[in-house]
């Protein structure tokens, strides 16, 4: 299976191949002396914006080829994966169910309102309901041959997309970028579950490093993790060298930016006219501008951060 995921002809290499990469106008990355490019994945689709559009494409085809009478996954309220994945249900008429953890409140976030608008069946369950079934999901998923997959004819992605075909789907960005910027450069990319970096580096070649950006306060199997995907991903002689970065979650996982991290977030909006999300993308920067800061990088290097979408999330917070 993994061979005919790496045809370069398909549809999702040649959407990834459109992706623009743009050279940031940045004061702190000028005064640095760093090249700082940045590639748009906000914009590969109209609904299903950034990682999760490549996270989901191959779990959508294998559904489709398994003729899954529904595609289930599980996530929060604000959940930029389950948003994806109702919007991708919508458009190519796949029922689509989610897992959300807590009660259903009085009114539902916008992010769950729209995947509700696009058909999306949402079934709350208590905490411990949820944790109990969201693991099960992900575990068959994840583990699993392809059989394994389908339960009672529901095709599982786990929470996030965190499963093989998402990291395979994340790869595509890394071989557009092996094919559109030969020159030496880091390649930065904001972490949830890993399942992103694990993909990106696998489809980079060795001469290359990826740093992720880990928005979690705890390491918890993070490592492992990616470590695992990324040997299942990577072609023969392939891969690029990997790393976590810890340390700017900003207060950890969905909190609201605190007074220094907002302020940054807002001069760099008005400086280089890049709108970021709050959960990931923000922590990247953040991130990247503090390296930048201790000169982590030499003077003249060039650094390509990904901009894995996730804006429907603004909606959820105070944004500058
Ligand atoms: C989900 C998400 C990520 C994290 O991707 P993982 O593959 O889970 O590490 C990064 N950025 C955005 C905008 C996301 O929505």
């Amino acid at each position: 299976m993994l061979d005919s995921l790496l045809n370069t002809a398909d549809e999702l290499h040649q959407r990834a191949l459109a992706v623009p990469l743009e050279r940031l106008n940045c004061r702190w990355a000028q005064r640095a002396d760093l090249a700082l490019w940045v590639r748009r994945d906000d914009l590969i689709d109209a609904s299903l914006s950034g990682n999760k559009f490549y996270k989901l494409y191959y779990n959508l085809q294998q559904a489709r080829a398994l003729a899954a009478r529904e595609i289930c996954s599980a996530g929060g309220a604000w959940s930029n994966h389950l948003h994806a994945l109702a919007a991708a249900g919508q458009q190519q008429g796949i029922a689509t169910r989610a897992l959300v953890r807590g009660e259903r409140p009085a009114s539902l976030s916008a992010t769950l309102a729209d995947a509700e608008r696009w058909g999306m069946q949402l079934d709350f369950l208590s905490r411990q309901d949820y944790r109990t079934s969201a693991r099960r999901g992900s575990k068959d998923c994840q583990d699993g041959g392809q059989a394994d997959l389908l339960v009672d004819g529901c095709y599982w992605v786990p929470e996030g997309g965190a499963n093989l075909l998402g990291a395979l789907g994340m790869g595509v960005a890394g071989w557009a970028i092996e094919q559109r910027f030969p020159a030496a450069a880091d390649i930065c990319t904001a972490v949830g579950t890993g399942t992103g970096l694990a993909g990106l580096a696998a489809r980079l070649s060795p001469g290359r490093r990826v740093l992720g950006f880990s928005v979690l306060k705890g390491e918890g199997t993070l490592g492992r993790d990616v470590a695992r995907l990324y040997s299942a991903c990577r072609p023969r002689g392939g891969g690029a060298c990997w790393g976590l970065i810890h340390g700017f979650h900003g207060g950890g996982y969905g909190r609201s930016p605190q007074a220094t991290l907002a302020s940054f977030w807002k001069d760099f909006e008005q400086d280089t006219g890049l709108v970021l999300d709050p959960v990931y993308t923000l922590k990247l920067f953040w991130g990247i501008y503090q390296l930048a800061q201790r000169h982590y990088w030499p003077r003249g290097a060039q650094v390509i951060a990904i901009h894995t979408g996730g804006l429907q999330g603004r909606r959820g917070f105070d944004c500058p």
